[in-house]
């Protein structure tokens, strides 16, 4: 028999094979301690010569690794297998000699874990959808392996920090993806919690130093109201005589941050809830202690949730109630037993711990069993890996929606996310520009609803915007306050570019221009207004809120304040330049294009609206003569403009798509098109199409009108 020492214990604060061996004297017999420390041995030197990354000799690896499964009182067969977990994957030593040393349980396991590491994929997505599916087979093998390959990320992710910083990304973000939810699926939550906050800081370093420290100093504040309710609740409970420990908790970071980030709430809305636990004996004692609380505090209507009756998917039993606390505080209590604390925080690995002597715990051992038999099931009916983890995933986060993107990287969005939510959870760049978008290859309209599996490409032009009609479909809070934030700002530049050209083009009239204003003047008439900047006051002009002209005469030296006895005489026509949009908009009743002579209408705190100087809507002296502003062309503008054509043709076969192809080979654009039948014999083309002025629409029909089917063609306005 081997005697118990260490021989690499140079470093006393480390976590050796005798304190190991300590920790599971506590619950295993003798012998079953024994075989943990041969394994030591035969890892040790199976490994020798071995390092790590961080230079300490690789035993400690898996000696830290079994540790963490014997804090959750795994059977000394599972320690045994975390200890040689990496001896297959990483040494020459062969499946067999585990065989004939550990018997054929713990070779199983080992093998199990090693071909979980073992695998080499083609693409990203790939990779993470194999390793998956190979996890889930591994585990509906035999649950332990996928405990074993938990403690192994667990303790790769604790010692995270001397990797490489994007190979920590990858790794946090898989551990996230698929690790963490695997032990929430399973219930082992003080495993989950630590994975997610590991993930958390290495994925998102600053984010989470952000936030820790916001903790901290809220944690301060709140003591004292914490300590108030805590003494309340001891109190009343001892008052009752009720046996139970009481414990105030805190959410751990990770899923304060994932509260923030999904409910868009403010970080004190998520952390000033005041969270405690009461752990008593017995079931009966749970519902005794839920009604001294909600006498005790009024509880919040609706909030009531009974886990005892009705357990969690993966076996989670409490009862929670939300309550009204003192100074308007809510306060979150939950309510357990011992024992239903205990599978808490260890789920599936309880049944190890009470060797199935409870009840409970062997119903939820049999109800992650069906769930992996259900997962089994889903494998051999799904095409490939991808399909499966699609549906998998579906399973563990019903809530979200998962897609591809071109270069296989799984993207998470909320459920009814859309092409644009995916364009700016990619890049707020690409959102920005985003202009077409394909799913699975197919082009598809941008407001498309995404389903889970897709592969989402998206189209992007430099100068493109994004559009506030976006506004109506969006979901996610990204994509809502990129698209808002850039329409604020554009809106701003627009106004104050657009009010600096009419003031400038008001000062004509006395004779002078906006630089020869003295500064104090200046100052002295945005006091007058109650405004902060000159350009406060540019945007008022712009968006028609305040009158050029009276701007002008304010600002304009005394000598010339009544300089303007014919005012429209001397003023010069603003020039436009196509490509205003959205403080000069061009009117769709008369789509005025290049060429056609135009008139500007100021419209109070809309900016400006340009119409034909032949518009219905300007004849009938609809505007006041003040609110219009002569305006004209910029020559050589490039931009493309919607104008509207009627096409009178035969009833003809073809005869749309003839026109509609002579439109297209005339270099113009088709927006929309409508028919109206007349009479039986001829049809009125209704098209909307795109020019760049007016000598462009005239080569169009001239175009069109040569085809011989067409009787008439004319353009339309209104
Ligand atoms: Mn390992």
């Amino acid at each position: 028999m081997a005697t118990r020492s260490d021989t690499a214990a140079e470093n006393g604060s480390r976590f050796l094979i005798s304190d190991l061996c300590k920790m599971l004297e506590s619950y295993l017999d003798e012998e079953q301690v024994q075989d943990v420390y041969r394994a030591y041995l035969f890892g040790a030197e199976a490994h020798e010569g071995q390092h790590r990354l961080s230079g300490e000799p690789y035993i400690y690896h898996p000696i830290a690794a079994a540790r963490i499964l014997a804090e959750l009182r795994l059977d000394h067969k599972t320690i045994v297998a975390a200890i040689l977990h990496d001896v297959i994957e990483d040494t020459p030593t062969a499946k067999e000699q585990i065989v004939s040393g550990f018997g054929a349980d713990v070779a199983e396991l080992v093998d199990g874990v090693s071909k979980l590491t073992q695998i080499e994929f083609e693409s990203p997505a790939e990779a993470q959808a194999e390793n998956f599916r190979k996890m889930i087979l591994a585990m509906v093998r035999d649950i332990r392996v996928i405990l074993v390959k938990l403690a192994d990320r667990l303790h790769n992710m604790r010692t995270l920090g001397v990797m490489r910083p994007e190979k920590r990304r990858r790794i946090a973000r898989e551990t996230l993806d698929i690790y963490a939810p695997i032990a929430n699926r399973l219930g082992i939550n003080a495993v989950r919690v630590e994975l997610e906050d590991l993930g958390f800081a290495a994925l998102y370093p600053l984010r989470y130093k952000v936030l820790e420290k916001a903790v901290h100093e809220a944690r301060g504040h709140r003591k004292e109201v914490l300590n108030k309710i805590e003494t309340a609740i001891k109190r009343r409970v001892q008052q009752e005589g009720l046996q139970g420990r009481i414990l105030s908790r805190e959410k751990h970071l990770y899923s304060l941050y994932r509260k923030i980030r999904d409910k868009t709430l403010s970080f004190e809305e998520v952390y000033d809830v005041y969270a405690f636990r009461i752990v008593v004996d017995e079931i009966d004692t749970c519902y005794r202690a839920l009604g001294i609380m909600h006498n005790l505090f009024k509880p919040v209507p609706g909030k009531f949730k009974d886990y005892i009756a009705i357990p969690k998917a993966n076996g989670y039993q409490s009862l929670h109630s939300i309550l009204f606390g003192p100074y308007g505080v809510p306060i979150e209590v939950q309510i357990r037993t011992e024992d239903m604390d205990k599978i808490a925080e260890s789920g599936v690995a309880a049944h190890w711990v009470y060797k199935s002597s409870e009840e409970k715990v062997d119903q939820m051992h049999a109800g992650a069993r069906e769930w992996l038999r259900e997962l089994l099931e889903m494998q051999t009916h799904a095409g490939d890996s991808l399909e499966f983890l699609e549906n998998v995933k579906l399973d563990l986060f019903p809530d979200a929606v998962y897609v591809f993107t071109p270069a296989g990287e799984i993207m998470k969005l909320p459920h009814g996310a859309t092409v644009i939510d995916f364009a700016y959870a990619v890049h707020t760049d690409v959102g920005d520009t985003c202009i077409a978008a394909k799913i699975d290859r197919q082009l598809v309209p941008l407001r498309t609803v995404l389903r889970n599996g897709q592969t989402v490409e998206i189209v992007t032009a430099a100068g493109a915007h994004p559009s506030p009609a976006w506004l109506s479909f969006v979901v996610s809070a990204k994509a809502r306050s990129n698209i808002r934030h850039y329409q604020k700002n554009l809106k701003r530049e627009e106004a104050i570019e657009l009010g600096r050209r009419m003031l400038e083009r008001a000062m004509g009239v006395f004779e002078t221009s906006v630089d020869q204003v003295s500064g104090k003047r200046l100052r002295a008439l945005l006091k007058d207004y109650h405004l902060k900047t000159e350009e406060d006051l540019l945007v008022d002009i712009g968006m028609g809120r305040r009158p050029s002209v009276l701007v002008a005469q304010a600002l304009a030296p005394t000598d010339h304040g009544n300089a303007s006895s014919d005012e429209t005489a001397v003023q010069q026509p603003l020039v436009i330049k196509g490509s205003e949009g959205m403080v000069t908009r061009f009117s769709k009743c008369c789509r005025p294009i290049p060429g056609d002579p135009v008139v500007g209408v100021i419209t109070g705190g809309r900016g400006m609206m340009i119409h034909t100087q032949t518009c219905r809507n300007i004849a009938d002296d609809k505007y006041p003569a003040e609110n219009c502003i002569d305006v004209q062309w910029e020559p050589g503008i490039d931009e493309e403009f919607p104008v509207e054509v009627s096409v009178i043709v035969e009833d003809r076969r073809g005869v749309l798509a003839r026109v509609a192809t002579v439109i297209g080979d005339a270099d113009s654009n088709i927006e929309n098109v409508g028919i109206e039948e007349r009479d039986g014999l001829s049809n009125n083309l209704l098209f909307t199409l795109t020019v760049h002025n007016r000598q462009h629409l005239a080569r169009v029909m001239r175009r069109v009108r040569s085809i011989p089917a067409v009787i008439k063609i004319t353009r339309t306005k209104g």
